[in-house]
């Protein structure tokens, strides 16, 4: 048994000086002795950044087609059996314009990378959902495009940009990708992203084959080095026409820990309960939240193709309307002790 002077005296010192070592940090992410004092003092944290603020984003999940073979996701481009959509410009629309009557300030258009899209298709979307709700934000989630795309996408009026790194050691990445995609490239993509002004969101899944508390190491440190305004964290979950179906999926309590980690790092980061959290525990999200998280990013697509974007089997909220969604997460937060508002949910720094 660790003493209860040592456990208090790391969290708070990860608190205070929001860093620890490798070696702390090691000890802290492999017992769940830190837990209870971890998870208070980050929802503490939380509620001196963003008090009881919970913010909302639509997702709208426009295309399912993905030129990539990324080994743990279940719409890679080597998945036969997968059922493949797009949605029209239109249809985005009528999901931009259904989520700002439920209290949307923030758009998620996420996708694989489908070309079909071209920077000209992308920059016109923006542009009419820019026009549509000047208020609101727009994030765009389509993976890996040149500076040159960015810059147009941004100057159409996109506001930030989500695209976890996956991990950061160039093994472990090797290990979850085929031999053309790189973790330099994706890096790239993120200085790119953070250079033009965007917004961003990094992250990576917990628990992903093959990952160690070394690699989760190297993930903080690259974050440290980063500074995202978003750090998006899930659970490995398998899906069986991967070439990882075998493969276990990644711990509540480790991804609720790290979240709890991440709240006494990046104090004033927005942390999501991502949807993967919620998928492995009825109360995945809500355990999230207590744990520091302070977003949560509702499905705004049209229920029809809600299933097929199926990145991990069993995703939650995929046969509701968006509407009994957001009431249902209104319900949920509330009683976790939060509130969603409606706001674009900014970083405050
Ligand atoms: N094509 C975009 C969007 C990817 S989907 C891009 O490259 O950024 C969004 C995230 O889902 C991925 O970044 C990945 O971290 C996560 N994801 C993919 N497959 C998953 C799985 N099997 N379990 C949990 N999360 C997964």
């Amino acid at each position: 048994m660790r003493k209860l002077s040592t456990v208090n005296d790391l969290v708070l010192k990860l608190r205070d000086t929001r860093d620890l070592s490798d070696a702390e940090l090691r000890a802290m992410l492999e017992t769940d002795a830190f837990d209870a004092q971890l998870i208070a003092a980050a929802d503490n944290v939380r509620r001196a950044s963003y008090g009881t603020d919970v913010y909302v984003r639509g997702l709208i999940e426009f295309t399912n087609y993905c030129r990539n073979n990324c080994y743990y996701c279940g719409i890679r481009a080597g998945n036969a059996q997968a059922a493949r959509y797009r949605l029209t410009k239109a249809q985005i629309l009528d999901c931009c314009r259904e989520g700002y009557r439920l209290g949307f300030r923030t758009f998620v258009l996420q996708g694989g990378e489908d070309m079909t899209y071209t920077d000209a298709d992308i920059c016109d979307i923006v542009a009419a959902i820019r026009e549509a709700h000047a208020d609101c934000a727009i994030t765009l989630s389509i993976g890996e495009r040149s500076y040159e795309s960015y810059l147009a996408y941004y100057q159409a009026g996109a506001n930030r940009f989500l695209l976890r790194h996956e991990t950061a050691s160039d093994a472990h990445y090797a290990m979850l990708h085929p031999p053309e995609l790189s973790l330099a490239h994706r890096k790239k993509c993120l200085y790119d992203l953070k250079s033009i002004g965007y917004q961003i969101g990094a992250g990576f899944m917990v628990g992903s084959p093959y990952q160690t508390t070394a690699h989760i190491i190297e993930d903080l440190r690259f974050l440290q080095d980063l500074q995202p305004d978003m750090i998006g964290i899930g659970p490995y979950i398998p899906h069986r026409q991967t070439p990882f179906g075998d493969m276990p999926g990644g711990s509540l309590e480790l991804t609720v820990r790290l979240i709890a980690v991440l709240r006494l790092m990046f104090p004033y980061a927005l942390l999501p309960a991502t949807t993967a959290l919620g998928t492995i525990h009825p109360l995945g999200r809500e355990m999230g939240l207590k744990a520091g998280a302070n977003v949560i990013m509702p499905n705004l697509s049209p229920v029809g193709v809600r299933k097929k974007y199926e990145l991990y089997e069993n995703k939650i909220c995929t046969g509701e309307e968006a509407a009994e969604c957001r009431h249902c997460l209104d319900r949920r937060v509330e009683a976790a002790g939060y509130r969603i508002v409606i706001d674009r949910g900014d970083v405050k720094k």
